[in-house]
């Protein structure tokens, strides 16, 4: 943490980073979790691995977000550190024997699984009075940017025989699926609950606990989603509809929707050519997930001079290279940056709180761990702070 500051501007006229700084807004993540806490109808968890700064997680339990979605027993280390009391769920659907000791160890109580190979090996390491969260693939076409039911998730007839296995070897099971990152359309909840809820009352199984995933999403410059509120009345729909009378209480565990907007990365200009400028950053680090989303996760961004004033006038269409020797490490669209942009100056890039530090590599040795709090807003796309 190299300090905190009331404006980007100032953050710039005090210490000229010469490393990409991933800037931290925890007021944002504050008003985000309590809009999720007040307005999801069940439990809000956090997924871990789109931000794992303790200063994030602080933040989360502060607001009400006491459950955490986590991948690794790295990841099951950094919440208890952070959040000595959070409760985890494990929901990574392959685990290695070890890990699964690790999780219990670690008081970890819920595990997902998505097959009854997954099933059996956790009862045999956690014992039958650990949960499994039997995870249920979603059909294609949801409206959402990521698919992630194509490497995790049952189809139907191994979610039924998955938890009639695990009712026969006398645990209780709990249910979850993931609709899609980035998912633009709220209809795609009611239809994973609906399809659950189905496939549960013709198993014969009885469950108490759903979790609806992830995938709310963050607002890019070309989103094209209703607000949070909607994507919640739909959910509460189909729960009033089909959950509550089977007795069945939501979760839900997003990553982006929660946090995209706490964070922002400051990256440098090394050099300013006519038609492109070379950033201290780039694909391989705090932005690799621009590249993965290209148009459908664009950016908002603005140029700050070296002092930390906000450059303006004409801009042309600048291409925008990352740092390492990779001719790969290019954004995937141009940067629409005033003419006068030059070395020494900075672009903040905004939405970069989920999946940005966490997803950089240190290719050729660029790495930064460097962040910085701020205590203003993000000020808009090519906009001027406020005073
Ligand atoms: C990544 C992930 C999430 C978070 O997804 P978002 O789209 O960021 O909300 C939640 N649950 C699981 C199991 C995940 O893998």
């Amino acid at each position: 943490m190299i300090g905190r500051f009331a404006s980007v501007a100032a953050l710039i006229a005090e210490q000229r980073p010469e490393v990409p700084v991933h800037l931290l807004r925890p007021h944002r993540v504050a008003e985000t979790a309590r809009a999720f806490v007040a307005g999801f109808p069940g439990d809000v968890l956090f997924a871990v691995k789109c931000n794992a700064h303790p200063l994030v997680l602080q933040t989360l339990r502060a607001e009400g977000v006491r459950s955490f979605d986590v991948a690794s027993p790295h990841e099951i280390r950094r919440v208890r550190e952070a959040v000595p009391d959070g409760v985890m769920f494990y929901h990574h659907p392959a685990k290695t024997p070890a890990q699964i000791q690790f999780a219990v160890d670690h008081g970890v109580g819920y595990f997902a699984v998505d097959c009854i190979a997954e099933l059996e090996k956790l009862a045999a390491v956690a014992g039958r009075r650990a949960v499994p969260m039997v995870r249920l693939a979603i059909p294609k076409g949801t409206g959402a940017v990521y698919d992630l039911s194509t490497k995790f998730g049952a189809p139907p007839d191994v979610f039924v025989a998955t938890l009639r296995r695990a009712v026969e070897l006398g645990m209780a099971p709990g249910v979850t699926f993931h609709v899609g990152s980035q998912c633009l359309d709220p209809e795609a909840f009611r239809l994973g609950i609906r399809l659950a809820c189905a496939l549960l009352e013709g198993a014969g199984v009885e469950v108490k606990l759903m979790d609806i995933g992830g995938g709310f999403p963050a607002y890019y410059r070309t989103t094209d989603a209703p607000p949070l509120a909607s994507f919640f009345a739909v959910i509460d729909e189909a729960r009033r509809q089909w959950a509550a009378p089977r007795g069945i209480r939501l979760l839900c565990e997003p990553g982006r929707g929660l946090v995209a907007e706490g964070g922002s990365l400051l990256a440098r200009v090394i050099l300013r050519k006519p038609e492109a400028v070379y950033l201290n950053d780039g694909i391989f680090g705090g932005l690799t997930e621009v590249y993965w989303g290209k148009d459908e996760l664009s950016l908002p961004y603005r140029a700050l001079a070296g002092d930390g004033s906000l450059r303006g006038g004409p801009t042309r269409a600048l291409i925008a290279y990352g740092p390492t020797c990779d001719g790969n490490d290019r954004l995937p669209y141009a940067l629409d940056l005033p003419a006068e942009v030059t070395d020494g100056d900075y672009i903040e890039f905004n939405l970069i709180g989920a999946y940005g530090r966490e997803m950089a590599a240190r290719y050729n040795g660029m790495v930064s761990e460097a962040v910085a709090v701020i205590d203003a807003d993000f000020a808009g796309h090519m906009t001027r702070e406020a005073a």
